[in-house]
């Protein structure tokens, strides 16, 4: 794909707002859009613990910032360059095997970060109250792995878990529906991380058997 369009921002942004898209409508759907169906071919790029299908990330990343295309629109090996030349961790996983390959970051590399974008998806709306009344209790503990902040971290850690909606919120098709406090777990930022890794939800029993002492 020819990008002779002016370029009025930072490629990294449309990126971004792809992988906003990705975690709003989650990985099937995203593959049904930039993919046409097609699972990924193994090729990831990872980003604050989430790893994306690369290529139809591109493929949505040039959606939001040049014109609409999927998968089919060019080459895996040209996405992956043009996503690790942004700076991000592109990686292949075979299945079968536990080779991961981390690509050559160039830490000198510099891109303009800061500027204000207005954007119209994934802001869903979220009860401070409930969240409130479920962290009022005590100790406030993982539910998966038990890690308690307060006791790491001191001062600095009271009061600290992270509430993980056990049904996603954009499960409700952006309707607005109650919550109840069992609605929702109290996970530490890592196993709420996991709980959300590869744009789906895994269950906090799932976690539990995953997680290894
Ligand atoms: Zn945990």
């Amino acid at each position: 794909m020819e990008l002779s369009v002016e370029e009025s921002r930072p490629r990294r942004s449309w990126v971004e707002d792809a992988m906003s898209e990705f975690r709003v409508i989650g990985h099937d759907a995203f593959l049904d859009k930039y993919a046409k169906g097609t699972p990924p071919r193994w090729v990831y790029l990872v980003h604050e613990g989430i790893e994306y299908p690369a290529k139809a990330l591109w493929a949505a990343a040039l959606s939001h910032g040049v014109t609409p295309t999927t998968t089919r629109g060019f080459k895996t090996g040209q996405g992956r360059a043009e996503l690790e030349r942004l700076g991000f961790i592109v990686f292949t996983e075979r299945p079968g095997s536990d080779i991961i390959r981390e690509a050559q970051v160039d830490l000198d590399q510099m891109e303009s970060e800061g500027e204000r974008h207005i954007r119209e998806i994934g802001v869903l709306k979220r009860s401070a109250a409930i969240v409130a009344a479920a962290k009022r209790r005590s100790p406030l503990k993982c539910e998966v792995c038990d890690f308690d902040f307060e006791q790491t971290y001191g001062e600095l850690g009271r009061g600290y878990i992270e509430c993980h909606h056990i049904e996603p919120l954009n499960y409700r098709g952006g309707n607005s529906a109650p919550t109840r406090v069992g609605d929702l777990a109290l996970l530490c930022a890592n196993c709420h991380r996991m709980a959300h890794r590869k744009g789906q939800v895994v269950a906090v029993e799932d976690l539990r058997k995953h997680l290894r002492k």
